[in-house]
């Protein structure tokens, strides 16, 4: 394959924060960006040479843009395969839109994991009653939703049913309640040519079933390490991903690793590679998608990230000049005009000698904030 160069414009279907910093990474070495979402002013839009603003089934717009980039990625994994399917008409779409399509419903993604033998937590496919019995855990709907909607927690079976009916009957994975010591995730990456990177292991700490802080690396056995990057491969081979793709487990009190889901896309638990990095994921996803050769994926410190919701504006203006007060700190904001509750509107970096004094650093970074 020939390999796309700078000058050449990049196509993103979303234009959220992971497109708005994959263009940075563009736009850094040269190539041009245009962005696809139903939005306008994003945070994408901001930073592209182009921004278009229509429905993801608009298939005529769809093409039209397609055919005025020489490739297509998407940072919004929830992208209908037939938009993925009309870029492809005009230019190569990484990953491909088959990624998509396993990745965006927890019915597939779930089935292509048991299939080829990975790690997942014990789960039934809800489709009718029956398939609820004597069974307890978290009741999943099969299509994602994000942070934490539309799941239920089911402790006795005979609230099953009830657990069902209040997410709308709606087709659903049954999974078993894991009671796991923390939650793990693998951001890697695989070229056109097989080449395959990674950026170790780091530790994910949620609030509100939204991520709060990530601790880069994590503080986990080598065996263990070893484990989940050879189960990242395994993923991204068999999913056969040109482009970036984020593994999340649970680490159990026993010390196993269970998949939880996958991301094709860069991962907010990555975002600390923007800073620490030799090469940043967003970086890494560009390089993929164009054919070039993967970067280093060495990390240069230690790190950690807490992201700032739109909770931390609550009191009026955060205090940015407090937060930047130690030079260890880096401030990424998104460029969103409205910090509603729980949205994320930016992320703070610190690095340090050990990952635990980066998340040391990087919380008390956002308690000056307010
Ligand atoms: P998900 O949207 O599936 O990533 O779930 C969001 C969060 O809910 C996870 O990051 C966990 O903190 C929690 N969670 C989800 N599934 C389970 C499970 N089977 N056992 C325990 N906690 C879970």
């Amino acid at each position: 394959m020939k390999p796309i160069l700078p000058g050449a414009v990049i196509g993103v279907l979303g234009s959220g924060q992971l497109g708005r910093m994959f263009a940075i990474a563009a736009r850094r070495m040269g190539y041009r960006v245009a962005t696809y979402s139903p939005d306008q002013d994003t945070p994408t839009g901001q930073v592209a040479d182009t921004e278009v603003a229509a429905s993801y089934d608009d298939l005529d717009e769809v093409r039209k843009f397609a055919r005025s980039v020489s490739a297509v990625t998407f940072e919004f994994e929830n992208v209908p395969a037939p938009t993925a399917a009309a870029c492809a008409e005009f230019a190569p779409v990484r990953p491909a839109g088959s990624v998509l399509h396993t990745t965006q419903q927890r019915i597939r993604e779930k089935t292509f994991l048991r299939t080829n033998g990975l790690p997942v937590a014990n789960f039934r496919i809800v489709r009718d009653e029956t398939d609820l019995a004597g069974f307890t855990g978290i009741l999943k709907t099969a299509d994602f939703g994000y942070d934490g909607k539309g799941q239920v927690r089911v402790q006795d079976p005979a609230e099953a049913i009830a657990a069902w009916d209040s997410i709308g009957r709606a087709e659903a994975v049954f999974e078993e309640f894991i009671d796991f010591d923390c939650e793990l995730s693998v951001v890697a990456a695989r070229s056109c040519t097989g080449d395959f990177v990674h950026y170790g292991v780091v530790e994910n700490r949620h609030r509100n079933h939204i991520l709060d802080l990530t601790i880069a690396p994590a503080p986990v056995p080598a065996r263990t390490v070893a484990d989940a990057v050879e189960i990242a491969r395994t993923v991204l081979e068999k999913l056969d991903v040109v482009g970036v793709l984020c593994v999340e487990f649970f680490y159990t009190k026993q010390g196993r690793l269970l998949i939880n889901e996958l991301a094709p896309r860069p991962h907010n638990s990555g975002h600390f590679t923007f800073d620490a990095n030799v090469t940043s994921q967003f970086e890494q996803q560009l390089r993929a998608v164009c054919g070039l050769p993967l970067g280093s994926t060495n990390q240069l410190s230690p790190a950690a990230m807490v992201n700032l919701l739109g909770d931390v504006w609550e009191n009026g203006d955060p205090n940015w000049q407090a937060a930047l007060a130690d030079r260890d700190v880096k401030l990424h904001l998104y460029g969103k005009p409205d910090a509603r509750k729980g949205r994320k509107m930016g992320h703070i970096t610190a690095m340090a000698p050990t990952a635990a004094e980066a998340a040391e650093k990087a919380l008390r970074a956002r308690d000056r904030l307010l």
